[in-house]
């Protein structure tokens, strides 16, 4: 017992162990109660062996908080697992928003490496420039503005990461999000699709807009579409900075 009412909301990377931050992976080895999506906490377990583990199921995120908070109250110093990065699509924002009830307990958002940077990794460089996350879920964002930003990242000329392309309702949904962005996009524009970040049966692939829009996804592939500049370099996805434009001026 810490006898600290405290919870840690934690970012805990796309899947090995190896890319949790050293923050991240030190606060967990403190905290006596892990909480979180029961696939995420799996990826913990043989890490974390002495932790009491609660878990709740995909979209059950509220119970997943209020659980969290009533761990703290008892004065055990909990933390609350996210993949990737808790603040990108994940439950850093639902906690603080809960907080305002449980105002005694201390909330602390500990940052991990997102899905956008593993799975840029993977492919080279795609993020290399101006860039916008869209998330494709449309269970809390009506898809109507979610047209409406991939329309406006694509004549922005952004790069784009596109998370949540698809999950078992919603089998079509890269492939409409795809459309929305060739009205403004050439349909050679270099695009990088990657699954598993991080996690057994990791792949990756290099393709066309036009080809994207025929490539089936789910809810584990993290999808890169590129701006005009981007480029296929060694079989990479590369959207450059500058720098050698500015070298050869
Ligand atoms: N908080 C998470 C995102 C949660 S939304 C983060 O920062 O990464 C869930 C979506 O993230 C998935 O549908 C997928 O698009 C992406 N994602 C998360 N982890 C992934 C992984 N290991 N491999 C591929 N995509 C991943």
């Amino acid at each position: 017992m810490s006898g600290l009412n405290k919870i840690y909301v934690v970012g805990i990377g796309p899947g090995a162990y190896e890319q949790m931050t050293v923050a991240a992976a030190d606060i967990l080895r403190k905290c006596e109660v892990i909480v979180g999506y029961t696939v995420y906490v799996d990826l913990l377990r043989e890490h974390f062996t002495d932790k009491a583990f609660l878990t709740t199921a995909m979209r059950q995120e509220t119970e997943r908080c209020r659980m969290a908070f009533e761990e703290a109250q008892k004065g055990k110093l909990t933390a609350v697992v996210c993949s990737g990065d808790a603040g990108i699509y994940g439950m850093a924002g639902l906690m603080l928003e809960l907080s305002e009830v449980y105002p005694e307990t201390q909330i602390e958002v500990v940052p991990g490496v997102t899905a956008a940077l593993g799975g840029g990794a993977v492919l080279g460089a795609p993020l290399g420039h101006d860039c916008a996350f869209i998330s494709l879920s449309d269970l809390l964002t009506p898809w109507e503005i979610i047209e409406k930003r991939l329309l406006s990242a694509a004549e922005a000329d952004f790069a784009v990461c596109l998370y949540n392309p698809s999950s078992r309702k919603r089998k079509d949904y890269l492939q409409k999000a795809c459309q929305v962005m060739l009205k403004a996009k050439s349909p050679d524009t270099v695009c990088g699709l990657v699954k598993n970040i991080a996690r057994s049966g990791e792949e990756m692939k290099v393709l066309t807009l036009r080809e994207l829009a025929d490539t089936p996804a789910d809810m584990f592939v993290t999808v890169f579409i590129g701006n005009s500049d981007t480029k296929v370099i060694r079989g990479r996805m590369v959207t450059p900075r500058g720098y050698r434009a500015v070298l050869t001026e």
